[in-house]
């Protein structure tokens, strides 16, 4: 007898199993949700999980703010721990960006969200030392900070087992199945799975889930490297986590002595089947630069690993989140290497969406698949010269 689902998810990242936890607070009894792997296998389990409010336009703010809601009470909401630190967020621009980070900042407040603008003199209190000479200003959120995304992903899946979902991993969905221009089902290699509605969160590897069913949307899969530096002798303080538009790099205490830091390279497209997941020794070096250039104090730092992860890069950098194709599909599409600290409001957003018809706690118009084929891809007024990357943009 082939098995039924109310609602069956693909992939057991921080997309998808927010979704599912949503799904099943809000009272859906039978959700299934599909992993080929493991939970948080894919872009989540390597992320860097900066949790911040900033960006250069209202509608991923608002998603973020959302989430922050959650990651701050996790245990109510959720239960189990996400390992959120407040350690607060500091974002750091060039000269020629201070008056668009300005602007930021009071659409930000206007939203609720707690942020102010600083002046380079302001930042020694919160960064000792820190280089200033080519920043032109900066802003700061006391409530944001970083989250560990892996017991995130496992808290959402354990949220959702506890109220009656299914959660499966080692189970690949090999395409979703539909008739008369509606979803039906999906079909595993354990055996089909007859379901009326099915959210695609697959994250790097939704492409050929999409393909068969003629959804071609413009996804590049994206190989990215974080590195590690143990701190130097005396140094002792818990930063902020930061992002250092300047240096295309973002950062973030990891562990009670170290720093994780990125440095946007803007690299291309890679395999998401058959990627490195070790860091690049030149990678290490431009990191080191990057951190060391900004905050001398960590110069002497030592490198202690670091790894790579697989995004998925849509062509304007901003998510689809959607109704897509036949009806009964849903999908939160190119991530864009910023999608876990939103996943909360993005996992309730497209359960409010299955269940009531709308979502309501966000608009997600702006995140709509269509914007590519209108050929008005989103484009932000106030951002810092960096369109086309993920997080320091
Ligand atoms: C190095 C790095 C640093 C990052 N830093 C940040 C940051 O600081 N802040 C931030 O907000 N975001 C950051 N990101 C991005 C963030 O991690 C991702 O946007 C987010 O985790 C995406 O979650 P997801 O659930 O959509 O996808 P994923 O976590 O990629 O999950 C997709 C899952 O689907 C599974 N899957 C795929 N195909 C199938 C199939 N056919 N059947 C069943 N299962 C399938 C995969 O195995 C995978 O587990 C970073 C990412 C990386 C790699």
């Amino acid at each position: 007898m082939t098995r039924t689902a109310d609602v069956v998810v693909i992939g057991g990242g921080a997309n998808g199993t927010s979704t599912a936890f949503h799904l099943s607070l809000l009272g859906v009894r039978n959700v299934v949700l599909l992993e080929r792997r493991h939970l948080a296998a894919g872009a989540t389990g390597k992320s860097g999980a900066l949790v911040r409010m900033h960006y250069t336009n209202e509608h991923e703010s608002r998603l973020a703010f959302e989430s922050l809601k959650v990651f701050r009470n996790f245990g109510e909401i959720v239960g189990g721990d996400c390992g959120f630190e407040g350690v607060g967020f500091l974002q750091l621009v060039g000269h020629g960006h201070a008056d668009a980070l300005r602007r930021n900042v009071e659409r930000q407040r206007k939203l609720g969200i707690a942020t102010r603008a600083l002046a380079p003199g302001d930042l020694a209190e919160i960064l000792p030392g820190v280089q200033t000479r080519d920043i032109g200003a900066a802003a700061w959120e006391p409530d944001s900070g970083f989250a560990d995304p892996s017991a995130t992903a496992f808290a959402f899946a354990e949220g959702a087992r506890r109220r009656g979902a299914t959660i499966e991993t080692g189970v690949e969905v090999q395409r979703v199945l539909t008739e008369g221009g509606r979803v039906t089902g999906v079909e595993t290699r354990a055996g089909r799975i007859a379901t009326p509605s099915v959210v695609v969160a697959a994250g790097a590897w939704s492409t050929p889930l999409l393909s068969p069913l003629g959804l071609d949307y413009p996804l590049t899969p994206h190989r990215i490297q974080v590195s590690i530096f143990r701190w130097p002798a005396g140094f002792t303080r818990r930063h902020p986590a930061v992002i250092d538009s300047v240096h295309a790099a973002w950062w973030r205490p990891e562990g009670t002595a170290s720093t994780l830091i990125g440095v946007e390279l803007g690299s291309g497209h890679a395999d998401p089947e058959k990627f490195d997941e070790s860091v690049d020794a030149s990678y290490v070096g431009i990191c080191h630069a990057a951190l060391g250039g900004r905050w001398p104090l960590m110069s002497p730092a030592l490198m202690r690993g670091g790894w790579a992860g697989m995004i998925m890069m849509s062509a304007d950098g901003r998510p689809i989140i959607d109704r897509i194709g036949p009806d009964g599909l849903w999908g939160m599409l190119g991530d864009s290497g910023t999608s876990f600290k939103t996943s909360p409001a993005i996992g309730r957003c497209l359960a409010e969406w299955i269940v009531t018809g709308a979502p309501s706690t966000v608009d997600l118009h702006p995140f709509r698949a269509s914007r590519f084929a209108e050929g008005r891809p989103w484009q932000d007024a106030d951002h810092y010269g960096g369109q086309s990357l993920t997080i320091s943009r």
